[in-house]
């Protein structure tokens, strides 16, 4: 028997992530060998430019030494201890640091692993707050249409993308839902930058009506990232948190993709003047070294949960790898990259930089939207600029452009017709031009690659 490749064996007993298998039938996946800096190679010594930051976790580029001397340091001490009745000296630390570098009346951590926890644990911290505190009326959530905050049966029923989590509708709890804040078709009528946010107006009648039957209300600050790349202004998220913040509402704010730096500033709630009851971070927060994730809250929800042990206030929650000890040295290193290496200064002159270049791809008709905030750049195609109509889903144009994009070495998976780039905050001047002109080409000729008819 011939020895298989390695992308036959992959189809022969791996199940990726959010992929149709079907699509890889007679097309080999490209295997990633090894990764440095800005770039990805596949077996054949192929190089990518990981546009997307390997799905918008990598900071400083692949195997930052300084986060990779963190690791080997800590691998030599310590892998891994359960975080309940113990703890560990990079677990102390990182929590420090978190509370340090996060608004004032963040006070305290709890870690897991990922994203969706993340939230799953805010929502529920939120929930047994209330229930201790007198209020087991304020049980319902409010979420924002477009918003994403994981793939687990709680974060989904607080999601507003129903293309991924239609099919488990029969399972998810019931929460109320805003508009989206989509200022390019805005549920309102309006232009963007010449309205008076009016699309809060259901937020502040929902809040007379029930509002106290409401214990907290998530959103992703600035960013809808995986609901297709929404950007909308800081006086939304500031009036937003307001209203909530009026009704006694507890305010969870989802920075799993925003968090670390990738808005130009360490968190998107920097835009505003923001006080939340819990802040939700994971993906860049170990550099995209290790799966961590923490979820802040302040003194006043963890005093509900201190007590006699009687008393039954013990949050009971908790996962195998709470804190691991390598992905919070990890995040430790990375720390220490934004604190030696001037990220925000360089981040100061390559953000604009990239606008600027991004701004050329409007000559293109089927560029409905640009949309810009940090090291993030959507374009949203559009078959027809001025009526905004897009590409029917059928015509699946996310699909040839990811194609096409590994064939200029750039790492493109559009959400929808929403095609970006998600940068690591080290990309370069001369990277942000390579990528740009790649992504041009990419954009310029969608004939070649049968996606939509020429205007
Ligand atoms: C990715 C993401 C999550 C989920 O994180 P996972 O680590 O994939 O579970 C939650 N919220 C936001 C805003 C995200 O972008």
């Amino acid at each position: 028997m011939s020895e298989m490749s390695l992308p036959e064996r992959d189809r022969r007993c791996l199940w990726h992530p959010y992929t149709q298998m079907k699509d890889y039938a007679r097309r080999e996946l490209p295997v990633i060998e090894r990764a440095e800096g800005l770039f990805l190679y596949d077996l054949q010594g192929r190089r990518y430019y990981d546009t997307i930051s390997s799905w918008w976790c990598i900071l400083h580029g692949h195997r930052h030494p300084t986060i990779a001397r963190a690791v080997h340091e800590q691998l030599d001490r310590l892998e891994q201890v359960l975080l309940a009745g113990f703890s560990h000296p990079p677990a102390i630390e990182l929590a420090e640091r978190l509370v340090a570098i996060t608004p004032p009346g963040l006070a305290k951590v709890f870690y897991s692993d990922n994203g969706s926890t993340a939230c799953e644990i805010a929502i529920k911290m939120s929930l047994q707050y209330w229930r201790q505190t007198g209020h087991p009326e304020r049980n319902r959530f409010v979420a924002l249409e477009r918003g994403y905050h994981g793939d687990t049966i709680g974060t989904m029923s607080l999601g507003g993308v129903p293309e991924f989590h239609q099919a488990f509708a029969g399972l998810l709890f019931d929460s109320y839902r805003l508009p989206a804040p989509e200022c390019y078709r805005c549920p309102m009528g309006k232009e963007r930058g010449e309205c008076g946010l009016e699309c809060l107006t259901p937020f502040a009648e929902l809040l007379e009506r029930e509002g106290k039957h409401i214990a907290g209300f998530i959103l992703e600050p600035l960013l809808q990232a995986a609901g297709g790349m929404n950007i909308y202004p800081p006086a939304y998220l500031q009036k937003a948190a307001d209203l909530a913040r009026a009704h006694g509402v507890h305010l969870i704010l989802d920075e799993v993709a925003t968090g670390f730096g990738r808005t130009g500033r360490m968190f998107a709630l920097e835009y505003a003047d923001l006080a939340p009851d819990f802040l939700c971070l994971s993906k860049g927060l170990t550099g995209g070294f290790l799966p961590l994730a923490a979820t802040l809250t302040t003194d006043e929800v963890y005093e509900a949960f201190y007590g006699d042990y009687a008393e039954g206030r013990t949050f009971f929650h908790g996962h195998t790898f709470t804190g691991n000890p390598l992905g919070v040295a990890a995040a430790l290193g990375s720390l220490r990259v934004f604190a030696e290496e001037d990220v925000f200064g360089r981040l100061g002159r390559t953000i604009p930089y990239l606008h600027r270049k991004m701004a050329r791809l409007r000559e293109l008709p089927w560029v409905g939207d640009l949309r810009l905030l940090g090291t993030v750049a959507a374009i949203e195609l559009v078959k027809d600029r001025k009526t905004k109509e897009g590409f029917p889903p059928a015509d699946r144009v996310a699909w040839p452009l990811h194609l096409q994009g590994l064939e200029e070495g750039i790492l493109l998976r559009p959400l929808g017709n929403v095609v970006y780039l998600w940068l690591p905050l080290s990309v370069t001047e001369a990277d942000i031009d390579e990528i740009t002109d790649r992504l041009w080409r990419v954009l310029a000729d969608p004939g070649r690659f049968g996606g939509w008819p020429r205007t």
